[in-house]
């Protein structure tokens, strides 16, 4: 809970921030989400494994102090970790990317991302131009990224995924996409970034000089709302209720995550923080900003 309260002193935005930091580092049994797609973050963040026919793919780290425990889902499902061959992220901040550095280099996997996540992940998240910047702890920097292009794909045997910018929650958010099957039925798996608009006390989403923040992030729930969606994964699986639905994952009954609205639903809550956000901004105007909420 103090990292929490730590944020929510420092911020002078309100959001609604799906996150239960006491979670964040509880171990979560690993479980296959569907096909080849299998979960091994924690209670409070995920992590997604792909086994293709070349090696692994792991999109984020969770936290720094996580790496134990998502090294031991990795193996209690039956991989090795040494073949990890991708690493690739949602976004810079420390709760997803922390581990990458350690999971590299127990790996030697590649980590790739978007130019600007790259930078941040080299920089361990210290972003000037991250709406967080200043609120959250920098974690391990990574010394060697390879750039994924917007609308790019990463291939690894078998498997193609596919990269979408989402940009918002910060300048280099990342949503992945790729297909999974199970017995001939390929469903289109998203791991869609997070959407939150959390921010210190300076970073305003409307400012005028700024339009690339609201327009990037007015981008981002198109792009939610028009993708094939089948499943839904999120970086805080909270956010979603992902690990509600977990008991209900029993052979024979339909996948409980397969869900073709779920990524519109996503776009409307993106859709709403935005609105809340603009209001809250032109309530508080930058002259009288400095302080506020202390
Ligand atoms: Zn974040």
């Amino acid at each position: 809970m103090k990292a929490w309260v730590a944020i929510a002193l420092t911020a002078s935005f309100t959001a609604t921030v799906h996150a239960d930091p006491a979670a964040w580092t509880q171990a979560q049994k690993p479980f296959r989400i569907y096909g080849n797609t299998y979960y091994v973050g924690t209670m409070g963040l995920s992590a997604i494994l792909i086994s293709t026919s070349d090696g692994l793919v792991l999109i984020d780290g969770t936290l720094p102090q996580n790496v134990p425990l998502i090294e031991t889902n990795i193996r209690a499902l039956g991989f090795r970790v040494e073949d990890i061959k991708v690493i690739l992220n949602t976004h810079p901040h420390g709760d997803h990317a922390g581990g990458i550095a350690a999971l590299a280099g127990d790996s030697g996997a590649k980590v790739m991302a978007s130019a600007k996540a790259a930078w941040a992940l080299e920089h361990g998240g210290d972003n000037p131009n991250d709406p967080q910047y200043g609120m959250n702890a920098p974690y391990p920097k990574l010394t060697k990224v390879t750039v994924v292009q917007d609308g790019g794909t990463v291939t690894l045997g078998s498997q193609t995924l596919y990269m979408h910018a989402m940009p918002g929650h910060t300048p280099g958010g990342t949503g992945w996409t790729w297909r999974s099957c199970e017995q001939g039925r390929c469903l289109n798996m998203v791991y869609a970034d997070s959407i939150s608009l959390l921010s210190n006390k300076t970073y305003r989403y409307t400012d005028p000089t700024q339009p690339e923040r609201l327009a990037g992030y007015r981008t981002t729930i198109a792009t939610l709302r028009q993708l094939p969606c089948d499943i839904l994964m999120v970086p805080h699986p909270d956010a979603i209720d992902f690990l509600g639905k977990l008991p209900q994952l029993q052979p024979d009954k339909p996948n409980p995550w397969l869900d073709t609205n779920a990524c519109r639903a996503y776009a409307d809550q993106a859709q709403a923080n935005l609105e809340r956000r603009v209001k809250e901004e032109a309530a508080k105007p930058v002259a009288n900003h400095k302080g506020a909420n202390g």
